[in-house]
């Protein structure tokens, strides 16, 4: 089977351009045409030449998400339904600057990514569990979300008709890239691309937490994540990548053993088994003993700070009761909490506590010398539930069908 030219390191394409005796030089080039410029088609990689471009086109393919719909206005958290090759639907969230969330203050914007086309975790309170799991992302597939987006943002842009109407000519982007990509011996003397012609990087902090459960889809993930990373891909750093999971232990334990320094986050929503076990099977399998014995060895492999993150669900895990256990875990692991109220997602009994209520429990966390934050945004007025958006149109799509 043909795989996508994005699930391709740098290693892997120039070994591949060595088999068909082309210089090494050229995978540069083809890494600028897909990570920089973020082109869609073969045909605008316009210095390479013909009969490369056709050999790439028989042995890779080069899929772009397609966007189905979009939800959210302009510097609010905005949330994209994409349509894959194979038309199952997938979701990615773009989150404006918040240093309070994951990052630091000089954080632009955060994507949240899927991993899986639904999720067979089945956490009673989520959307993307409903419908059971599908299959696993592609590494192209995680990947592609970042691109996608970026290259919403850049047509969106206010010169993108500009940028646009020079990259359909093949013009200044095109005639330019030599420059950019050529080791000093090759390049031609062409003057230095102008700025506004190179298209802005939009996310420089990304969260692993949409659709799916990331560690359940472990080497794609992690492929996706070093092309991510890498000064020749994404170009975002380690430091800036959160991996979250429900409770994979033993994959936390793999995650450790990796060379790069990701963020871990735990989708805990629970501090005690019996609280867990309620909303979470996943804690059946693993239950807290054995996840905090993985979180810190994470810990001290790593020395990072892990953050906790707990939606408020009324009624379920929001009495003050709940406070005591989990200040003692975050106490024991370090770890930053982050209080989410709960989405209401159709169909659940689910909902989310009154502010006051959320306030409270903030405030008696704090009171535990807990660094933990709330997230007041008002994700819930765009289907913000994980997964809801993209249950939705399916269930439109099929009633019309
Ligand atoms: S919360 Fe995460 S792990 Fe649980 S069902 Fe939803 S997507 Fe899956």
């Amino acid at each position: 089977m043909t795989c996508d030219v994005k699930s391709q390191t740098r290693e892997e394409l120039e070994a591949r351009f060595k088999d068909w005796g082309q210089p090494a030089y050229r995978a540069s080039q083809l890494l600028d045409w897909l990570y920089v410029h973020r082109v869609t088609d073969w045909e605008m990689m316009t210095n390479l030449p013909k009969p490369l471009r056709e050999q790439l086109r028989q042995n890779f393919t080069l899929h772009a998400l397609e966007l189905v719909r979009k939800q959210g206005e302009h510097d609010a958290t905005q949330k994209f339904l994409w349509r894959l090759s194979d038309h199952s639907l997938i979701e990615s969230v773009l989150i404006p600057a918040n240093p309070a969330l994951y990052g630091d203050a000089s954080d632009r914007h955060t994507l949240c990514v899927s991993t899986q086309v639904g999720c067979a975790y089945g956490c009673k309170f989520c959307a993307s569990g409903l419908d059971g799991w599908k299959r696993n992302l592609s590494a192209d597939e995680i990947v592609e979300q970042v691109l996608a987006v970026e290259r919403w943002h850049r047509d969106e842009s206010p010169e993108s008709s500009e940028r646009g109407a020079s990259e359909r000519e093949g013009c200044s982007v095109a005639k330019n890239a030599d420059a950019l990509t050529l080791p000093r011996s090759h390049a031609p003397t062409l003057p230095a691309p102008p700025l506004q012609h190179i298209p802005l990087r939009l996310i420089n902090n990304l969260v692993i937490m949409g659709m799916g459960e990331p560690l359940a889809n472990y080497d794609p993930l992690l492929k996706a994540l070093r092309i991510l990373n890498a000064s020749w891909g994404g170009g975002i750093g380690a430091r800036k990548i959160t991996v979250s999971t429900s409770g994979l232990a033993p994959r936390v334990r793999k995650l450790a053993e990796e060379p790069l320094q990701f963020r871990l986050a735990i989708s805990l929503h629970g501090a005690t088994d019996e609280t867990r076990n309620k909303i979470m099977p996943v804690n059946r399998r693993y239950p807290l003993k054995e996840l905090v014995a993985a979180c810190e060895y994470y810990q001290k492999k790593k020395g990072r700070m892990i953050t906790l993150e707990y939606i408020l669900i009324a009624g379920v895990n929001d009495q003050i009761k709940e406070i005591k256990p989990l200040a003692s875990l975050a106490q024991r692991l370090h770890a930053k909490v982050n209080l989410i109220p709960y989405n209401h997602v159709e169909g659940l009994p689910w909902e989310r506590p009154t502010e006051q209520a959320q306030q409270d429990f903030l405030t008696a966390l704090e009171k535990q010398k807990v660094a933990a934050t709330l997230r007041r945004e008002k994700g819930h007025d765009i289907d913000a539930a994980c997964g809801q958006l993209r249950l939705k149109t399916e269930r439109a799509l099929s009633s019309t069908a």
